[in-house]
């Protein structure tokens, strides 16, 4: 079984009006989840447009990351005021959390996300953490969302940051899929791929241009909806085959030290990319690896995203860092076996503590 997109998609300026009359057909009691401070009053004037609608509509905000501790609280609160859709009105951890607990209840989900940050809004997937920010597991989920609401005027809102934490995040779909999956044959899997390179293109063409420009021109739109629709999309046709490899792996690995800064999920993602084609690089003898890590650290660098571990504010040569790293990227279930040469952890610690060390040059 595979699901391959959200049921409906409502996108571009006001697809949150547009939208509005195909919730009210489907829930009379929705449970709408946020997280963020700054996204408070976009949460509001969802609630208000949905209360002017004669909804009975409640509101919940996550305390922590997508994480146990919160899903059983927001569960409880459905359960108790038998809300029968949730509305998951924010980033990646606020609709991963929203996905997996409308799936856990058999309820309806509508993604709304309010950034361009992930692909979150529309797979068919939830990552899990602990309250702390630690990735425990990824979990597939029954099905891709019933509803999407991708509205420009709300992605709009969000910090830049954001936008160039989605951009990484997007680019790793060919970097990943183009190594772990090239050789599968199966045709759907083929034109994932296929896209993943196009949306690739997409970005480093438009990307910077989004970044910095202004909102609404066409560089602007086709990056958000790249980074937000066409990311999801490439996971919905390859399916679980479509899969993410060191990039993710390293990405989960960082995220078990603990900073007292947070980082977003492409932030770190970013990094793992680099990483990855330095491995790539060294253990498999690809000299286009070299060419791909320049053209990437010009564009990241143009989106000011974190380019070293350091950067993510951790000193992988503190309190065994390197060490705690490299053992979590090179665990049983890790996603970086799926590359197609055998990673030791020696591997991991050299290619890390050697990309810290050096001035990077672009
Ligand atoms: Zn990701």
């Amino acid at each position: 079984m595979q699901s391959i997109s959200p049921e409906i998609i409502f996108r571009g300026s006001n697809a949150w009006e547009k939208a509005l009359p195909h919730i009210i057909e489907l829930t009379k009691s929705p449970l709408i989840l946020g997280r963020s401070f700054y996204t408070n009053n976009l949460r509001s004037k969802i609630f208000r447009d949905l209360k002017n609608q004669n909804l009975d509509v409640n509101s919940a905000s996550l305390e922590f990351d997508c994480c146990y501790e919160d899903i059983s609280k927001v569960k409880s609160i459905i359960l108790n005021n038998s809300h029968d859709s949730v509305i998951a009105a924010g980033g990646g951890k606020v609709l991963d959390s929203g996905k997996y607990i409308a799936d856990c209840l058999n309820i309806p989900c509508i993604t709304v996300p309010l950034s361009a940050s992930t692909c979150a809004g529309w797979t068919a997937l939830s990552n899990i953490y602990t309250k702390n920010g630690q990735f425990i597991k990824d979990v597939a989920l029954k099905s891709c969302p019933k509803i999407l609401v991708y509205d420009h005027k709300f992605i709009q809102t969000a910090p830049s940051r954001t936008l160039a934490s989605g951009i990484a995040d997007a680019l790793a779909k060919w970097y990943e899929s183009s190594i772990t999956s090239s050789t599968i044959d199966d045709g759907l899997v083929q034109q994932a791929i296929q896209i993943s390179r196009v949306l690739r293109d997409q970005l480093l063409i438009d990307g910077e241009k989004a970044f910095k420009g202004e909102f609404e021109n066409s560089s602007w739109r086709n990056t958000v909806e790249a980074c937000g629709l066409t990311a999801g999309l490439v996971g919905g046709i390859g399916g679980e085959k479509c899969r993410t490899a060191a990039a993710h792996a390293i990405h989960n690995a960082i995220t078990q030290i603990i900073t007292p800064n947070k980082f977003l999920h492409g932030e770190i993602v970013g990094v793992g990319l680099l990483l990855q084609l330095r491995l790539e690089e060294m253990k498999n003898n690809n000299k286009l690896a070299d060419q791909s890590m320049k053209q990437l650290l010009g564009l990241m660098t143009g989106l000011n995203l974190p380019i070293t571990i350091s950067d993510l504010g951790i000193n992988v040569f503190e309190n065994q860092n390197l060490d705690k790293i490299a053992d979590f990227t090179c665990r049983d279930k890790s996603e970086i076996h799926f590359l197609p040469f055998e990673i030791s952890k020696q591997d991991v610690i050299d290619v890390i503590a050697n990309f810290e060390q050096q001035k990077i040059k672009i």
